[in-house]
């Protein structure tokens, strides 16, 4: 069933959870798609520890933190959230209608399109060993959808992150064997993860080599061996089931570029008045917008936020006027908020 709404909004880093705030004070309901299976690109993904400082009134918070206080701040408007799904399609339907088509088949109608895709879709690093693609989601995977899969299975986890480190740690009770690889003993994990690493490694339950994967064997078109080499140019060969890879994430334009929306550079300009694309009823906020002057940061992105809604407003009911109205004292925008006195 085609979904109808008033905006898709491609992206959920914080641009684009900004992106349904402003929307929902003017009274518009959007839906928001991101490639990732949870809402915050790049503070999410790259840095959610990290403290940011330049929140306005927020002297100092976590990227996380951040992330979490943008999604209450929206839960009033209820967006829809589609999560772990790439918009991969977005075609014109005619003056007032875009069709939107996601990596999971789900379909918008929708009468206005706002591309908050930062950097693009974060794709995991693959393994660089040839031929390994001819088992990827078989016997080599780049993220874990049911961990049951790999109960009672012989495991090699690749990687020295939280990503490698929760797996192995989750998985180690569970597997016949597991044994993790990383290119040195320097990790880029929780202390407290590695710690239970240790802990299972002393118990017998886990086993941990420097190494680097470099080549496999496979029989029947099964993968049954990895041969992994160590610093010494010594080989370890392992027999395996499967292997699980976190390498870590790198940002893709993707299916952005394919849009028929104009690029420069991978990002979409704009003008600085409704932050609205070469194609009328597509706007670019955030990272991925440019104009003379454009700087990526998270505040530059609320502000085009706001005027980008405002403009969709403009554009979706041109017979009414949009007046500027405070969130302090705006009766429509309390109901709105879920704050109205009752
Ligand atoms: C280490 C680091 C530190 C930083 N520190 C600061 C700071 O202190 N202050 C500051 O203001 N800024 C900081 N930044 C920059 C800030 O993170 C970015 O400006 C901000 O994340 C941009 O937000 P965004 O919503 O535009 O895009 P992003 O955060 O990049 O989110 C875009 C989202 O779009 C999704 N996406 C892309 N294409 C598709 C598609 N086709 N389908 C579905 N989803 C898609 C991606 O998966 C991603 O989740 C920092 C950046 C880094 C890397």
């Amino acid at each position: 069933m085609t979904i109808q709404t008033d905006v898709v909004i491609v992206g959920a880093g914080p641009c684009g959870l900004f992106q349904v705030f402003e929307l929902g004070l003017l009274g518009l309901k959007a839906h928001i798609v991101d490639a990732l299976e949870h809402a915050g690109g790049q503070c999410a993904e790259l840095y959610p520890d990290k403290p940011i400082y330049d929140i306005p009134a927020i002297p100092m918070c976590n990227a996380i933190e951040l992330v979490d206080r943008l999604k209450e701040q929206i839960a009033p408007f209820d967006p829809t959230y589609h999560l772990d799904e790439q918009v991969t399609e977005l075609a014109v339907l005619d003056e007032e209608r875009f069709f939107v088509k996601t990596s999971k088949g789900t379909e918008f109608e929708t009468r206005a399109v706002v591309i908050a895709g930062g950097v693009g879709s974060f794709q995991p690093m693959p393994l660089r060993v040839k031929g390994i693609e001819d088992f990827i989601d078989r016997q080599v995977f780049y993220r874990v959808k049911d961990p049951s899969q790999h109960h009672g299975k012989d495991l090699l986890v690749l990687g020295g992150g939280d990503s490698a480190f929760d797996w192995v740690n989750e998985l180690a009770p569970h597997a016949r064997s597991i044994t993790m690889v990383h290119r040195s003993d320097k990790f880029r994990a929780a202390p407290a993860s590695v710690d239970k690493m240790r802990q299972f490694e002393a118990e017998g339950r886990v086993k941990f080599m420097i190494g680097n994967c470099v080549d496999f064997t496979a029989d029947s078109g099964d993968l049954n061996t990895l041969h992994v080499r160590h610093p010494d140019e010594s080989i370890t060969d392992l027999d395996i089931d499967h292997a699980l890879v976190f390498f870590g994430l790198s940002p893709k334009l993707g299916p952005i570029a394919e849009w028929g929306v104009e690029l420069e550079k991978n990002q979409i300009p704009t003008d600085t008045e409704r932050f609205e694309t070469n194609v009328p009823g597509i706007y670019a906020i955030g990272d991925i917008a440019t104009y003379p002057g454009k700087k990526k940061l998270i505040l530059s992105g609320f502000h085009e936020a706001a005027l980008a809604a405002f403009a969709i407003k403009a554009r979706l009911n041109p017979d009414e006027k949009v007046h500027l109205q405070y969130t302090t004292t705006s009766p429509i925008m309390h109901e709105r908020l879920g704050v109205a006195a009752s």
